[in-house]
């Protein structure tokens, strides 16, 4: 498995659906842009937890890199989507297969 870090540290927390913004993830930076937290709702599939994650993930190692052109989202441009494929990728090679624990 290739590795994929992040120049901030990052905390990963689950939220209520409630608590996200009309998505099922977030990746923000803290200010001072030493740290971020990565935001996933608590009510995904582990299928759709890991996807998020990935994606997430992505948007934290392409922090900070613009859209070059203007054409794009300034968010998913091309060079997230290269990102994206690349982590996704090392992911399919070596997938987590752990079960959660079921919700009380
Ligand atoms: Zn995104």
């Amino acid at each position: 498995m290739k590795h994929f870090p992040i120049r901030y540290k990052v905390r990963i927390v689950l939220a209520p659906p409630d608590k996200m913004e009309d998505c099922l993830g977030q990746w923000y930076l803290s200010d001072d842009e030493e740290s971020g937290v990565i935001k996933l709702a608590n009510n995904l599939s582990n299928d759709t937890l890991v996807d998020t994650l990935l994606e997430e993930w992505a948007h934290a190692r392409t922090e900070g890199l613009e859209d070059v052109d203007g054409r794009e989202d300034p968010y998913h441009h091309a060079t997230f989507w290269s990102e994206l494929g690349r982590i996704t990728a090392a992911y399919r090679e070596n997938p987590v297969r752990a079960e959660r624990p079921a919700k009380k």
